[in-house]
């Protein structure tokens, strides 16, 4: 239970009555039914459809009639994290929430402040009778943690609104106006092996950072399954090997920080000895960036073995020393913002082929076409089939935007601080409503919310006061 100061103000009230309900991502129909029994009991029309997501409509204040209206939007799906000691079942069971100093969290769990804030800010001004504001389409989406689910299946032509406040963004002070797009790349190099003798040795790449392959392309983090080849094609030179296997990775949208390779090798000294050379001069290389970088090299007995012919073997090396990865293309418009980016993040070995996987993002459509195409010529080149997937729209950034312009002014008269405009080289929700919405001008922004998606979530009490009284002046202030 929150103290009852807490709860007398209608943004925490919400948040704890949604709190009380199980709310996990795929688990949407108790918290999809809450919205529709709130728009029931305040007289709102509404929609609730097969994805559940809930829609909203509120008329404008008196004054406000001839407003254009505004969409604000939220998810209602949370991320379960629980900690090893916890009893609460996230299919039937709420939250234990409670205060600690300025901020709110929950015993043992995500607090889900990601995003049921949103849905909570946004339930309160809904009810409220005293809040200005023009024609509001409160869209509250499903899923948005597992792909995005309900956002994508959302029909767009319900809506009126133009305009766009997303609620899912977690730092008061900043304002995100733009984010990426992005595609799956998978191609196929058919298998084919020949029988060997030998030793087998096994080389494995551990200690990297890796990371999110969006938000952290441009750390300069290596990337496993590159550096294996470049071991690979440096010792070629000097001795006789096949390869067994090559792994690194299991998530497309991770930069691979282990990989493993298993070599049938003639002469095990010499291919160590050579390997140790290279292994020695990549950690003098990235010793600065990667400090706990390390390759292994464990010799097994002597055999026959299932070795990759040749021109396989070289086709897997043509690919990984000259496909692109890691950042290809900078924002001219925004700075430090990387526009198009691509991340080898799964290779693998299964018994008929070798899989590349690779995730391709641009926070501009057209950009993330051409890199696919670019990245489909290399593969033509080499006669490796190849298909994209999962293809998820950009926000594109907007050099006029109305909501942005009056965010950054509100902000800054009630902080004394300019707000931080930000792009992200991630996805959003946004993104799926900016291909569905013609004319889209779009903010995301939030109160100050830390460590999402663990166990460790914590919401600033201050700050989302603060915030929810500078949306309200945003929404108060909105152009016709
Ligand atoms: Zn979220």
């Amino acid at each position: 239970m929150l103290p009852e100061k807490l709860s007398q103000q209608k943004v925490f009230y919400y948040f704890e009555r949604l709190s009380a309900i199980p709310h996990g991502s795929g688990n949407m129909g108790d918290i999809a039914q809450f919205c529709e029994n709130f728009a029931k009991e305040h007289s709102l029309k509404y929609i609730k459809d097969a994805a559940n997501n809930v829609i909203i409509f509120k008329n404008s204040t008196v004054g406000y009639e001839n407003y254009a209206p505004v969409i604000l939007q939220g998810h209602l799906d949370m991320v379960c994290q629980k900690m090893a000691d916890c009893n609460i079942d996230f299919q039937k069971d709420g939250l234990d929430l409670y205060v600690d100093g300025d901020f709110l969290k929950a015993r043992g769990t995500t607090l889900g402040a990601d995003n049921a804030i949103a849905v909570a800010m946004v339930l309160a001004i809904l009810e409220s009778d005293n809040i200005s504001h023009p024609p509001i389409e409160a869209v509250f989406t499903t899923d948005e943690e597992i792909g995005m689910i309900g956002a994508r299946a959302l029909d767009m032509s319900v809506l009126k609104a133009k305009r766009m406040i997303n609620l899912d963004s977690e730092t008061e002070g900043t304002v995100t106006v733009s984010c990426a797009g992005g595609s799956d790349f998978e191609a196929k190099l058919p298998l084919k092996k020949v029988s060997a003798q030998g030793a087998k040795v096994s080389l494995k790449i551990t200690g990297l950072i890796g990371g999110h392959s969006g938000v952290e392309i441009n750390k300069n983090r290596e990337n496993a399954n590159l550096i294996t080849a470049r071991i690979i094609s440096s010792i070629k030179p000097y001795t006789d090997f096949g390869i067994i296997s090559i792994n690194g990775g299991d998530k497309a949208n991770a930069i691979p920080n282990c990989s493993t390779v298993d070599f049938c090798v003639k002469e095990p000294n010499v291919f160590c000895e050579n390997a140790k050379n290279v292994i020695d001069i990549i950690k003098q290389e990235i010793c600065d960036r990667e400090p706990d970088f390390d390759a292994i090299l464990t010799t097994h007995a002597n055999s026959s073995y299932d070795v990759f012919e040749k021109d396989v073997e070289q086709k897997l090396l043509q690919v990984l020393l000259c496909a692109p990865n890691g950042v290809t293309e900078m924002s001219a418009s925004i700075k430090g913002l990387v526009q198009t980016s691509l991340n080898l993040g799964i290779l693998e070995t299964t018994e008929n082929n070798i899989i590349f996987h690779f995730a391709l993002r641009s926070n501009k459509k057209s950009a993330l076409i051409f890199l696919e195409s670019k990245l489909g010529a290399l593969f033509d080149a080499l006669n490796i089939p190849y298909e994209t997937f999962g293809h998820y729209p950009p926000w594109e950034y907007k050099a006029d935007s109305l909501l942005r312009d009056l965010y950054c002014e509100v902000y800054s008269k009630t902080t004394g601080n300019q707000p931080t405009v930000i792009a992200i080289h991630a996805g959003l929700e946004c993104g799926v409503f900016a291909d569905g919405i013609k004319d889209f001008d779009c903010i995301s922004i939030g109160p100050n919310l830390y460590e999402i998606h663990t166990t460790r979530e914590r919401l600033s009490i201050s700050s989302t006061q603060n915030f929810y009284s500078i949306l309200l002046e945003v929404l108060e202030k909105l152009n016709p």
